[in-house]
């Protein structure tokens, strides 16, 4: 990745105030981070699905939406991709860097009140539901490209106040989507484990509907 034209950015003080929250605070449940990443590639598909109704180019020669759970057990790599609309960068910028919904301050209240299962259920409730990633991982890394452009990004971070921006060439970018990589702290390794992701798939994400790939590189 080109790191030369690497752009940092500081998260919004309240995106690094949850994030803080979401590492060290009550959360006993972390799959629900899976949730979080799977229905947001679901709403990138049908996003797409939407807005391919008035303009089918978009969809191009690869017509069937789906999402790719691809484990790495050996690196503890997790990667989560879509093929639905993507993220131009401002989009990412945006999306991914701030929070501009009124409702997280009164979710951070009431995550700070909650005991752990009812505060990792806030999480989806409030639409913080990214972030969660960061329970799992040390470091994220989404490389992104909006249906219809010409032009791919990636964002990463280590969740710790700052995140940066990039361009990236087109061939090591998805051909329309969003790829989310998740390289997994210890204590996470399991994440990286076919028979965990297939659990939480099936007790999590059995309405999600587009259909979910899982593929392993076993270590
Ligand atoms: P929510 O899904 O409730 O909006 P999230 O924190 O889960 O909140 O995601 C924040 C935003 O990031 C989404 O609204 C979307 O704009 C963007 N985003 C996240 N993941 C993806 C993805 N896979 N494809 C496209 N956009 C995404
Ligand atoms: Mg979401």
């Amino acid at each position: 990745m080109t790191t030369a034209t690497a752009e940092h950015r500081s998260f919004e003080a309240d995106v690094s105030r949850l994030l803080h929250m979401m590492v060290h605070s009550v959360y006993s449940d972390r799959d629900v981070f899976l949730r979080e990443l799977i229905s947001n590639a679901a709403d990138a598909c049908e996003k797409l699905r939407y807005e391919a109704i008035g303009k089918p180019e978009l969809l191009g020669d690869a017509p069937k939406l789906a999402i790719t759970i691809a484990a790495d057990t050996e690196a503890g790599k997790l990667v989560i991709a879509d093929n639905g609309i993507g993220m131009s960068r401002d989009e990412m910028i945006e999306a991914l860097g701030t929070i501009a919904r009124s409702g997280t301050r009164s979710f951070m209240e009431r995550v700070a009140a909650a005991e752990g299962k009812e505060g990792a259920q806030l999480i989806g409730q409030f639409g913080v539901g990214f972030y969660s990633a960061f329970m799992v991982a040390g470091e994220v890394e989404v490389v992104s490209r909006r249906a219809g452009s010409d032009e791919a990004w990636a964002w990463s971070s280590n969740g710790k106040g700052e995140f940066t921006v990039a361009p990236v060439a087109l061939d090591e970018a998805p051909a329309r989507g969003t790829r989310v990589t998740l390289h997994l702290m210890d204590h996470a390794k399991t994440y990286a484990e076919r028979w965990t992701l297939e659990r939480i798939v099936r007790e999590q994400s059995g309405h999600v509907p587009v259909p979910i790939a899982l593929i392993e590189k076993p270590g």
